[in-house]
């Protein structure tokens, strides 16, 4: 340590909001260069190539095949898949000398779909799996908490190519497993989810997401069975919801003096909660005047609502189409006769049929009571539309779902003919005629990793490395004035070398208490203090993840540890 290149730091870096990096920062693993880029020091490194190998020998051991591609990519093949306008601002584009259009490449369908294209014509080349560690580019909108949101970073990425579905999900349930691998080797607790496709593409296709408060993404997990999905693509049960008897009353209209929201009414009315009130937001989607309904006591998702109505655009109606339209009442809006009015109605799965409600009169100050779905009103449509709250019922089982957040680590797709059909890549079939390929990609985060299992694996004092993680197996302290300790501890870490153990030695003259916090927070699995107990001829040998410490004589310590 006398002379590596590391300061570690006692003080929390100003712009770090998350515990990983704060901790990444302190610990001297990564330094920022620019907001989302950051630089790796040596340690880091070595972490960072500790994912790295786990991850490349995981997809070897699948058959992949390493590739490195460009990362300063042509814009052509992206003008022709539609992604050169589609990605947005997200995209890094430059020009050449020659004015030509440039990227750098945030993922690489493009290329490698013609780096195949070049190269195969049969199908009996195929399936093949080709897979690359290296860095990606995407500028992002808000980089932040470090290396798990950043603009440059170092991602796996895996493409594979086949002839039909059968093949492709034989693959994808080989990555899916490979990925579990991974996971468990960097010592990562993850869960599976069904998950969203987003601008990629594609059908079938499940994320890999670590569980820590700082996470980004939202997902549902059943607590009795294995139904797991983020938020975003996750469906609930029909659960219980108000049905009334055969019989049920008729609507009534009743005054709600300036009791525009759902709480005001809950207030007036006196006997109605939030989850019985029926809420109608009106939106235009795709141009056309549309109510979404939902309980009271629930928003509406709107990344969800735009899912469910792709490609169509929703926004929300504003000022200037609620004076347009005098016949929707802001505030007092219900279905009631909104098809008559133009206006589509979408529900929420929870608006059973033949449930009842409160809500709006379309008429200024008035609400109505016992509004009775098919009844009183209609719907057009069932969408998953509102949020989502801890104890709805899960889709499968009905039992309660149980709501956390999570980092997103790794994300695979069946991905389908979408980039196949873009940039025509057939190959020969059996028969002679021409086959469209069909695609499967598989991501992970591999800095963003780092990140992760620092967020699960970290405490007061610093980090605590997973074993495969740790950037040293032994972290060899020497304490005490005299040369003895140094020496021995010295001879101790030429000894652990020599037994294949990763050893990193603290020579610095620096007070103990300096050292001790820095074996701490640096994180190594197993430190050893070579001090006081050498006198008696022992060393103490501490278990950074458990806190555990014993001694141990110096004679068993290159046993023990080796
Ligand atoms: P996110 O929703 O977090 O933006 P994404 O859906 O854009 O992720 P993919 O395109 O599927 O991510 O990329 C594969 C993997 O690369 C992700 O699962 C994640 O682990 C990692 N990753 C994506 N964006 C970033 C980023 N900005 N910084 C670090 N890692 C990232
Ligand atoms: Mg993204």
């Amino acid at each position: 340590m006398s002379t590596l290149f590391l300061r570690t730091l006692r003080e929390d870096p100003a712009d770090a909001e998350v515990p990983s990096h704060r901790l990444l920062v302190r610990a001297g693993y990564i330094r920022r260069t620019a907001a989302g880029v950051y630089s790796w020091l040596p340690l880091g490194k070595r972490v960072l190539d500790n994912v790295a190998r786990i991850v490349r020998a995981e997809m070897d051991a699948i058959g992949a095949q390493e590739v490195l591609l460009p990362a300063l990519l042509p814009a052509e093949p992206w003008q022709r898949t539609g992604r050169w306008e589609a990605y947005g601002s997200e995209l890094f584009r430059l020009k050449d000398r020659r004015d030509g259009d440039f990227l750098l490449g945030p993922t690489h369908e493009e290329v490698i779909t013609l780096l195949v294209k070049g190269e195969y014509s049969s199908y009996r080349d195929l399936p093949v799996a080709l897979y690359q560690i290296q860095n990606k580019y995407r500028d992002e909108p808000r980089p932040r908490s470090g290396v798990i949101r950043a603009r440059e970073f170092l991602m796996k990425d895996a493409y594979s190519f086949h002839t039909d579905s059968d093949s492709l999900k034989t693959t994808y349930e080989e990555f899916r497993r490979a990925y579990e691998r991974i996971f468990t080797r960097v010592g990562l607790d993850y869960r599976i989810v069904e998950a969203q496709a987003g601008t990629i593409g594609g059908d079938v296709n499940n994320e890999f997401l670590a569980p820590a408060e700082v996470g980004e993404d939202l997902f549902v997990s059943c607590t009795a069975c294995d139904y797991a999905a983020n938020v975003e693509a996750a469906h609930v049960g029909r659960g219980e919801v108000n049905v009334p008897d055969e019989g049920h009353p008729p609507m009534t209209e009743v005054h709600t003096p300036g009791a525009p929201g759902i709480h005001d009414v809950v207030a007036v009315l006196g006997d109605v909660e939030a989850d019985q009130m029926l809420k109608t937001i009106i939106y235009k989607v795709g141009g056309e005047y549309t109510a979404v309904l939902l309980p009271g006591d629930r928003e509406v998702d709107e990344t969800r609502l735009a899912a469910a109505v792709a490609p169509r655009e929703v926004e929300l109606i504003g000022e200037e189409d609620f004076a347009a339209r005098p016949d929707l009442v802001r505030g007092y809006a219900g279905p009631q006769g909104m098809q008559e009015r133009g206006v589509r109605v979408l529900a929420d799965v929870r608006v059973l049929p033949h449930s009842t409600w409160v809500t709006g009169a379309n008429r200024p100050d008035h609400h109505v009571r016992d509004a009775v779905n098919g009844r009183d009103f209609t719907v057009d449509g069932y969408v998953h539309v509102a949020t989502l709250a801890a104890g709805d019922p899960c889709p499968r089982c009905s039992c309660p779902l149980h709501i956390g957040r999570g980092i997103e680590v790794g994300h695979i797709f069946q991905l389908g003919r979408r980039y196949t059909d873009a940039l025509e890549l057939d190959v020969t079939g059996p028969d002679g005629a021409p086959v469209r390929v069909t695609m499967g990609c598989y991501g992970i985060g591999v800095s963003r990793i780092v990140a992760s299992v620092v967020e699960q694996n970290a405490d007061a004092a610093g980090i605590r490395w997973p074993a495969e993680m740790a950037p040293a197996d032994v972290h060899i302290v020497a304490v005490g004035k005299g040369t003895e300790q140094r020496d021995a501890a010295e001879r101790l870490a030429r000894e652990l070398d020599e037994a294949g153990r990763r050893v990193l030695l603290d020579d610095r003259a620096v007070a103990a208490g300096v050292a001790f916090a820095d074996a701490d927070l640096l994180g190594v699995p197993t430190i050893v203090v070579v001090g006081k107990a050498l006198a008696e001829g022992a060393v103490e040998v501490k278990d950074r993840r458990s806190g555990e410490r014993r001694r141990v004589g110096l004679d068993r310590v290159v046993a023990e540890l080796a």
